[in-house]
């Protein structure tokens, strides 16, 4: 199929890159001009493991070409996907002006178009959305005179991870395209059947809450981890051994059970707050999903003010910080609790030495006075303490000893329980967990 896909960022790169390995001929398209002159280039700009060889293959292969001008794209193309942006406001409500402006810019394609007009095209919306953006993007299309029988609009919602995205597109645990009518369901089917995958068949507005409901379920799972950690640490329970009998009953599972300093990253936050505001707009007053955002929020702080507690006080004091991106295998630092963690350690006067494996360029330019490691060794050389923020592999496979015996004084705090504390004080660590 003729496939364009607009907004080259984690999802709309991974699904271009994809459906062109499938055998499609896809076009991306990015506003970002140094972005596009990148790719064309085979220049990924994102840490994504996979990603460049399937690009890089599908390049040689003719299927897959990088452009900024959307009307190329939009009038050779049977799909169109929009994958920009949906950042939060600061209201929380999701910004979908990038969706519009999109939308926009379709319609007036396909309604200059002669031949674009007639051929029946759908506009699929891959970025996460407000429930009633279908709608939206269907009234642009018809306000601009676009005949409603020559287009349809569907929701498919992307359910990837950061970090093994590729894999994720390619075997998905299910895939939801809400639609109005089979046809347009009928042509996203026969696009996917190559994936073999479970597709359920929704309504649009359906389609557009699934996403909302599955990324605020799975904060929830974390908070409610988390405040179970906080109550272990009052009772002298180990929080990793009650997630692990708790997540052995299927009806629970073992998945984001994991307690530390909370979520962090583009999706989890943003799509809780933005479901918290679409609920509140529309009359209803959502005290789980509050509540979920609100501990998470605070679960960044219990680290700052139990390192105080155990160093006395962080002025003066050099913290060695591993882990920068908002978690592994991605250099994505989107609301990465790292950050949040560094700028107060440097508030209150101490001085950070941070290493990441990858992160590191992008996060030179968010932080001002934060020195950088070249390795994990580097970063608590001489540091009175180090604090995990990002469970990266290479981390669990330091070699401890040397880390303990470069540092000043080996107090670790573990915001990530990747460390077995009885190990961890054999070795001669004060070992500080989260809920242990
Ligand atoms: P991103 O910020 O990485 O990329 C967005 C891209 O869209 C950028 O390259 C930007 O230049 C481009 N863009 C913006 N406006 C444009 C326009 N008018 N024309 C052309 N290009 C334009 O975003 P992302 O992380 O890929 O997320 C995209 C959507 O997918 C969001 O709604 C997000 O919530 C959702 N989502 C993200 C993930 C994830 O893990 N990142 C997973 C599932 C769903």
């Amino acid at each position: 199929m003729k496939i364009c896909v607009i907004g080259t960022g984690y999802v709309g790169l991974v699904t271009g890159a994809c459906l062109a390995n499938l055998g499609n001929e896809v076009i991306c398209v990015d506003k970002d001009q140094a972005r596009i002159s990148g790719l064309k280039k085979s220049v990924i700009p994102f840490y994504e493991p996979g990603l460049k060889e399937m690009v890089v293959k599908n390049q040689k292969a003719n299927r897959i070409a990088f452009i900024t001008d959307i009307k190329e794209g939009v009038k050779r193309s049977e799909v169109i996907f929009i994958a920009v942006g949906t950042p939060p406001k600061e209201s929380g409500e999701a910004d979908v002006s990038a969706v519009i402006e999109v939308a926009k810019q379709i319609a007036k394609v396909i309604k200059s178009d002669g031949k674009a007009h007639k051929k029946y095209k759908v506009i699929v919306n891959k970025s996460t959305v407000p429930v009633g953006m279908g709608d939206v993007v269907t009234k642009i299309l018809v306000e601009q005179g676009v005949p409603d029988t020559n287009f349809a609009v569907v929701s498919n919602p992307e359910f990837l991870r950061e970090g093994t995205a590729v894999s994720d597109f390619m075997s998905p645990d299910r895939i939801v395209v809400g639609a109005s009518n089979s046809k347009a369901f009928n042509v996203i089917t026969e696009l996917y059947r190559p994936l073999n995958a479970h597709i359920i068949f929704t309504t649009i507005k359906s389609a557009e809450l699934i996403k909302y409901a599955s990324n605020s379920f799975l904060a929830t799972k974390i908070s409610f981890i988390n405040e179970i950690a906080n109550i272990c640490e009052k009772v002298g329970s180990d929080v990793v051994e009650v997630a692990y009998g708790m997540g052995l009953d299927k009806r629970i599972g073992r998945e984001f059970l994991n307690a530390g300093i909370g979520y962090g990253g583009s999706c989890l936050p943003k799509d809780v707050s933005a479901l918290i505001h679409l609920a509140k707009s529309n009359g209803y007053d959502p005290q789980i999903l509050i509540s979920v955002n609100r501990t998470n929020e605070e679960q960044r702080k219990l680290i700052i003010e139990k390192m105080e507690s155990v160093l006395k006080t962080l002025k003066g004091k050099t913290i060695g910080v591993l882990g920068l991106s908002f978690k592994p295998e991605t250099d994505d630092l989107r609301d990465a609790p790292s950050l949040d963690i560094i700028r107060e350690l440097r508030s209150r006067g101490a001085k950070v030495i941070a290493y990441d494996p990858v992160a590191r360029a992008k996060a030179k330019k968010l932080l001002d006075g934060v020195a950088f490691g070249d390795t994990a060794y580097d970063a608590v050389k001489k540091a009175d303490a180090v604090v995990v923020t990002a469970e990266w592999g290479e981390f669990r496979e330091l070699d401890l000893d040397k880390l303990r015996s470069s540092m000043k004084t080996p107090i670790m705090f573990d915001g990530r329980n990747i460390y077995n504390p009885k190990r961890m004080k054999e070795i001669g660590f004060r070992y500080f967990g989260v809920g242990r």
